[in-house]
């Protein structure tokens, strides 16, 4: 037993994923199984998911996620499934006869009920059985961040309280004048410099060609970066919130346009994420092009072009879109 653990250690050392939920909490259950079993303990080392989650990301729990949805019910055994290739022929070059597995008590329901779980392990002839395949593994369900999770850049904070903006509040007017004030300046940079050019009788030179060329796509890159998201926002009702709007310390973010219980529209800063069902990594929104012809998609962070899905804002959910499976 001992061995086996060792052999699932080293696999995750030789292709760590730290960013991966799944990856901490094995590792969490990992070390514990190993310690135990050094000192000749053969119990399972249990976790319920409250104490994981505590282990894990502190900061989540301090936050009052659920750790129920935290760690979703197949979490584990997709990550793990989706490495048991490589496991195999690890154990199978250690010369032992079992492959690693994760175990847990099974839910019957109900809210106080704590799902527990532990590594055990199981035969390698009959390790085929216990894999996911089908239709269930083609869907993904979607979070978003509470509102306020998502930090703007600090010179938002001012408008986007808690990263939240009221359209109709002088705030959301006020962000309204910034942009708008924004692009009439942008046009304006790019008119007068191209009208400087049309007022010169001689030939032009190369260097007002280069300077001029210079403007139009410095002038096309600040519109893309910082002008165009508020625009295309009103009709997608999501987009990739551009990276200087953020904070430093976020990676990748959405802006959202939505209405409250009284049809007044919001906007705010969110992250939408879920997990991915074929190999356990973080799905987060990217943009569809150029495989995909739609403006957004949840993309893995362990493989972004092979683990696509769609990404239906209403519902919440996505379905498998990415290059055909094979059957
Ligand atoms: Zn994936």
């Amino acid at each position: 037993m001992l061995e086996v653990m060792r052999c699932l250690d080293e696999e995750l050392r030789k292709s760590p994923a730290p960013d991966v939920k799944a990856y901490k909490v094995i590792r969490v259950l990992l070390e514990a199984s190993i310690n135990a079993l050094e000192k000749g303990n053969q119990d399972p080392q249990t976790f319920d998911r409250a104490t994981l989650l505590e282990i894990c990301d502190p900061k989540v729990r301090a936050a009052g996620r659920d750790p129920a949805r935290w760690l979703p019910t197949t979490t584990l055994e997709t990550f793990l499934d989706a490495r048991m290739n490589s496991i195999r022929r690890r154990a199978e070059q250690m010369g032992l006869k079992h492959l690693p597995v994760i175990a847990s008590s099974e839910a019957k329901g109900g809210a106080g009920n704590q799902r527990i779980y532990w590594l055990t392990t199981q035969p390698i002839e009959n390790s085929d059985g216990g894999s996911l395949t089908g239709q269930a593994f083609r869907q993904i369900i979607y979070t978003r961040t509470e509102n306020g999770e998502v930090k703007p850049a600090l010179f938002l904070r001012l408008i986007f309280r808690e990263g939240v903006l009221e359209n109709r509040s002088w705030r959301g007017v006020m962000m309204l004048l910034t942009v708008l004030l924004g692009m009439g300046f942008l046009s304006l940079w790019v008119f007068a410099s191209l009208w400087s050019l049309s007022t010169i009788d001689q030939a032009l030179t190369l260097r007002q060609l280069v300077i001029s060329v210079l403007v139009v796509f410095l002038a096309w890159y600040i519109w893309r970066g910082v002008h165009q998201p508020w625009v295309e926002l009103i009709d997608n009702r999501v987009v990739k919130a551009p990276a200087p709007l953020l904070s430093f310390k976020e990676d990748s973010a959405e802006l959202e346009m939505y209405r409250d219980d009284d049809k007044r529209p919001w906007t705010r800063f969110v992250r939408f994420s879920s997990d991915c069902p074929f190999c356990g990594g973080r799905i987060l929104l990217a943009e569809g092009r150029p495989d995909h012809p739609v403006p957004l998609v949840g993309r893995c962070g362990e493989s972004p072009h092979a683990h696509v899905f769609s990404f239906d804002r209403a519902r919440l959910s996505g379905v498998y879109i990415g290059p055909r499976l094979q059957a």
